[in-house]
């Protein structure tokens, strides 16, 4: 019997409570959403490699100076996270552009940025997460403008590191989103880094190493989630 107390269910992962107030269990799932929740599905292994590789890079971040809600690794599909406040705004990192960027702005796909693109999203599913500017997070008081600005400058440096370590395992890191919370008043990385969450585009050969094989029915979806993981895992431990 599962006696672990729920605090919040979403797509792919639960939150649990723990005895420590400050620390909660995240647990990550198969189950796979796309286009807003319509598309749904089940990736077997996704929660263990989503486990496996957020864990290995929230870790390789820290050891690299960006720390964030990441405690331990303690199961195939658990990790500990501090309790913190997740503010309801998204940061979305590009490199290279694609997806929505190309739907809104019509522009060709595979463009690579000479600067990357930092873009922010309200996060509400209601309202599909829509498109926002610093301003609108300013009036709405979702975040100060100081933790905004910590944001955003964590938001790239993340990027310089990923970008570097994923350009040494032989992949093009196109674009990512990231959450922040609050604990204790200082604002730290939050939520995953996993191919639910990155664009990564192998490079020659271009094949899609993340979740658009889900979104798009390429096939193989499950063995490059666990190519993925092996291949962070082999870099890094
Ligand atoms: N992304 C995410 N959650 C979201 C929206 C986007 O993790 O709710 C990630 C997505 O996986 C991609 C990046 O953010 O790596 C940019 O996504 P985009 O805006 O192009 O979204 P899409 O084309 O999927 O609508």
């Amino acid at each position: 019997m599962n006696t672990k107390q729920k605090l919040y269910e979403g797509k792919a992962k639960i939150l649990y409570k723990t005895a420590d107030p400050e620390v909660l269990l995240q647990y990550f799932k198969d189950d796979a959403t796309a286009f807003d929740g319509v598309k749904k599905g089940t990736i077997i292994g996704k929660g263990v490699a989503n486990n496996t590789i957020s864990s290995n890079l929230f870790r390789l971040l820290r050891e690299q100076g960006i720390d964030s809600h990441f405690v331990d690794k303690i199961s195939d599909n658990e990790m500990l996270v501090k309790n913190v406040d997740i503010v309801p705004v998204e940061l979305v990192v590009r490199n290279i552009s694609t997806g929505s960027l190309c739907r809104r702005y019509g522009i060709n796909e595979g463009i690579v940025f000479g600067e990357p693109i930092v873009e922010l999203y309200y996060k509400d599913d209601e309202l599909h997460d829509p498109l926002m500017n610093d301003d609108h997070v300013l009036a709405m008081e979702l975040a100060s403008r100081e933790e905004l600005a910590v944001m955003k400058d964590q938001a790239l440096r993340v990027n310089a590191i990923l970008r570097e370590f994923f350009d040494s395992i032989g992949i093009n890191l196109v674009d990512f989103k990231l959450e922040f919370g609050r604990f204790h008043g200082q604002i730290l990385l939050a939520d995953e880094i996993s191919p639910d969450t990155c664009r990564f585009w192998e490079k020659g050969s271009m094949r899609k190493l993340d979740k658009d094989r889900f979104r798009q029915d390429l096939g193989d979806v499950e063995k490059t989630y666990t190519e993925m993981m092996q291949r962070i895992a082999e870099k890094i431990s």
